[in-house]
């Protein structure tokens, strides 16, 4: 599976990067550590004109405490969150989960703004050109039809798109843990360093003199 011919564009200030992006807004692609976009670019699921690099902006990289918290940049790596001291002590949710993401390798290239950016992974759709040529295209590229739900109009992976998802520049984690109680368990039926197949995260705590649990799970379900 070979890349499509595309520019890379490699910004060395924010500005610049919004420029470009605004610029050829509709053909540019924005590049982080590249383990999700490359494959994807691979299986011809994007075909941009434009790649733009961000690692080259000094001010999308670093975990730093603010007022309102910790700061977390889109192109710090999970590598560096799983090891960030300051991160284990304040929300040792987020390292537990980070250190569960693929291998040490993935996690050396990948980043948390790619994490929360890269597109549904849905096993009917990341797939070769020639494989979901010969299932038949579905309504997320090219087709009418979604396999996962059968008779759909809609996208159903779409529908649990985060919002977050469009944000892209910094991400901010405000709750205290001093009253929260958090974990992370990942459950992976096939034990690899796959994109896991059911991930739980659960925060119990009190806040003005209520209790609250919460839970987030996602799961993926193969064809
Ligand atoms: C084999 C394998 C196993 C994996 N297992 C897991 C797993 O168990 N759990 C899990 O959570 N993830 C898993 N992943 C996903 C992995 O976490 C992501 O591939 C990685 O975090 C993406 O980061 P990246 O920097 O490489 O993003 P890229 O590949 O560079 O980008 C991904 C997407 O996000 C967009 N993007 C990137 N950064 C930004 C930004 N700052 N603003 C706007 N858009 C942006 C890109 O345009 C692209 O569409 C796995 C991936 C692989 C390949
Ligand atoms: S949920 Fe349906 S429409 Fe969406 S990517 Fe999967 S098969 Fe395609």
């Amino acid at each position: 599976m070979s890349l499509a011919p595309f520019q890379l564009l490699r910004p060395r200030t924010l500005p610049d990067a919004l420029g470009m992006l605004q610029e050829h807004s509709g053909s540019i692609r924005v590049l982080a550590g590249g383990t999700d976009l490359l494959p994807s670019m691979r299986q011809k699921l994007f075909e941009p004109k434009y790649v733009l690099d961000l690692r080259r902006l000094d001010e999308l990289n670093g975990i730093r405490e603010t007022e309102q918290g910790i700061e977390i940049g889109a192109v710090t790596t999970l590598h560096e969150i799983e090891h960030s001291e300051l991160l284990r002590e304040r929300y040792p949710v987020l390292v537990e989960a980070a250190e569960t993401v693929a291998s040490p390798v993935l996690r050396n290239m990948g980043t948390i703004g790619g994490n929360i950016c890269l597109d549904t992974r849905c096993l009917w759709y990341n797939q070769s050109l020639a494989w979901r040529k010969s299932c038949g295209f579905c309504i997320k590229k090219d087709g009418d039809l979604c396999h996962v739900a059968p008779g759909g109009t809609k996208c159903c992976h779409e529908a649990l798109e985060w919002p977050c998802r469009r944000s892209s520049d910094r991400h901010h984690c405000h709750e205290s843990r001093a009253s929260t109680g958090e974990r992370y368990r990942r459950n992976d039926f096939r034990q690899s360093n796959d994109s896991n197949d059911c991930g739980i995260s659960r925060r119990t705590g009190s806040a003005h003199r209520k209790t609250f649990n919460y839970l987030r799970t996602h799961a993926r379900v193969p064809p």
